[in-house]
């Protein structure tokens, strides 16, 4: 008989529409997370997600924007490690220590991307997700934060339509020249609107003191005994 465990890919995850099939973190995965704490100052999110998200994938090219990327983490943490995580806080009122076991679920307040058409004059931008990992290289790719946010906002136009005729086969460089030879105030106004259908991401916890009952507004800017240590 061969030694081998079978890997199954059950567990399924809903990040706003989409559905994304994972298994939980293996001991190889921890191993590659643990030398790369010991190595690197600081672990970007792009490491993270080739360490501990990309091998757990069943389809592994995808494109998640960091808000997505964080929830699908915490979904793959969720059953690898556990749907609650131990925190610590000092009660505002009697100052007193309070330990306790907090549930994913009741911390995380996050609002998907939702993108819908913008029109400006007699022309309508219909939006949607970046379609895949070769698309999303061009963001990688871009070595200022005026250039990430301008080609992330082409990035996320499927299709565009002028005086009611749909242009959906172009390429990257025809869409940024159109878009490029475009009056400001409607580049402006479509790039505000983009802006605001962006997801966001929170987490807070709101819970009563062990000892004297005072309710306590916790907020964090990481989840604390998220990983390995
Ligand atoms: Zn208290």
């Amino acid at each position: 008989m061969a030694l081998k465990y079978n890997v199954e890919y059950n567990n399924t995850a809903k990040i706003g529409d989409r559905i994304f099939k994972f298994r939980p973190w293996t001991t190889k995965n921890e191993k590659d997370y643990l030398i790369v704490v010991e190595s690197e100052e600081e672990i970007t999110d792009d490491k993270l997600f080739d360490i501990l998200i990309r091998p757990c994938l069943e389809d592994p090219d995808v494109a998640l924007t960091v808000n997505e990327q964080k929830m699908l983490m915490i979904e793959i943490r969720k059953k690898s490690l556990g749907d609650t995580f131990p925190m610590r806080y000092i009660c505002k009122k009697c100052k007193q220590v309070n330990d306790l076991d907090v549930e994913f679920d009741k911390i995380i307040k996050f609002k998907p991307d939702e993108f819908r058409p913008v029109t400006v004059d007699n022309i309508t931008f219909n939006f949607g997700p970046i379609v895949s990992k070769k698309v999303k290289e061009r963001l990688d790719a871009t070595n200022s934060s005026v250039e990430y946010a301008f080609v992330n906002f082409l990035l996320h136009i499927h299709s565009v339509e002028i005086d009611g005729s749909i242009e959906d086969t172009f390429t990257f460089d025809e869409l940024k020249e159109f878009i490029e030879d475009l009056p400001t105030y409607i580049f402006d106004e479509v790039y505000k609107e983009f802006q605001s259908m962006k997801s966001s991401l929170e987490f807070g916890l709101t819970t009563y003191c062990m000892i004297c009952n005072e309710e306590n507004n916790v907020e964090f800017d990481h989840i604390p005994n998220f990983l390995w240590t």
